[in-house]
């Protein structure tokens, strides 16, 4: 009598390939679900501005905040716990390059360049923590550049900036913006999703735990 494990051992690839992925999604469904379905909710929304605002720049493809801020980004552990899959699931060529990007921004010569971000694209594009979805598509009571203190502020790059504070001055202009999501809210959906005490790090943060755990368990 076969073990389960000696079964999938003898069964075609593509077949261990198909259980494996089916393994693989059924944990994420039970261990994911609201963050993903949160996720799916603020695809949509964004889909949506996209198309209200067509002119906006930030649409995939655009790599401008992952290569000046991407590092800097906070995230909780369960962000960080669904990149971390994400990771594992790259080839072994791809894990090695995030692991050297990483290691450069040792150097501040270097830049502050996200270490997902390969050849222009962010690896684990789906699986993109909180921050990065809300650049281009939400505002943020932070202030992010002294410009119009008293109004939130567009959380995108500079150029993103300059062109919404254009674009609020023509007539009937603002109506359109009134519906963007407010950054700092948004976050407090991922406090309601899994309640903990601020335990955010930054990606470069948990970047190197991983990778010296990793080293540790080789
Ligand atoms: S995680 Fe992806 S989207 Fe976010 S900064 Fe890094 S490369 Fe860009």
């Amino acid at each position: 009598m076969l073990t389960p494990a000696e079964q999938y051992d003898r069964l075609p690839p593509e077949t261990q390939r198909l259980l494996d992925e089916i393994n693989f999604l059924a944990a994420e469904l039970r261990d994911h679900l609201l963050l993903e379905q949160f996720y799916l909710a603020l695809n949509a929304l964004n889909a949506r501005l996209q198309q209200l605002h067509p002119e906006i720049a930030c649409v995939q493809g655009c790599s401008t905040c992952c290569q000046t801020q991407g590092n800097q980004w906070q995230l909780l552990p369960m962000e960080w716990s669904l990149i971390q899959r994400a990771l594992q699931a790259l080839p072994q060529a791809q894990q090695l390059r995030v692991q050297s990007q990483l290691q450069q921004l040792a150097d501040p010569a270097s830049g502050s360049s996200c270490p997902l971000l390969l050849d222009g694209r962010c690896a684990v594009y789906a699986f993109r923590p909180l921050d990065c979805r809300l650049k281009g598509y939400s505002f943020s009571q932070e202030r992010l550049l002294p410009m119009q203190p008293a109004l939130p502020q567009a959380f995108s790059c500079l150029a993103e900036q300059q062109r919404i504070l254009h674009d609020l001055k023509r007539p009937g202009r603002a109506l359109f913006y009134m519906f963007f999501p407010q950054r700092e809210a948004l976050q407090q959906v991922l406090q309601r999703i899994e309640p903990s005490d601020d335990q955010s790090q930054t990606l470069a943060h948990w970047l190197e735990q991983h990778f010296e755990a990793l080293h540790s368990a080789a």
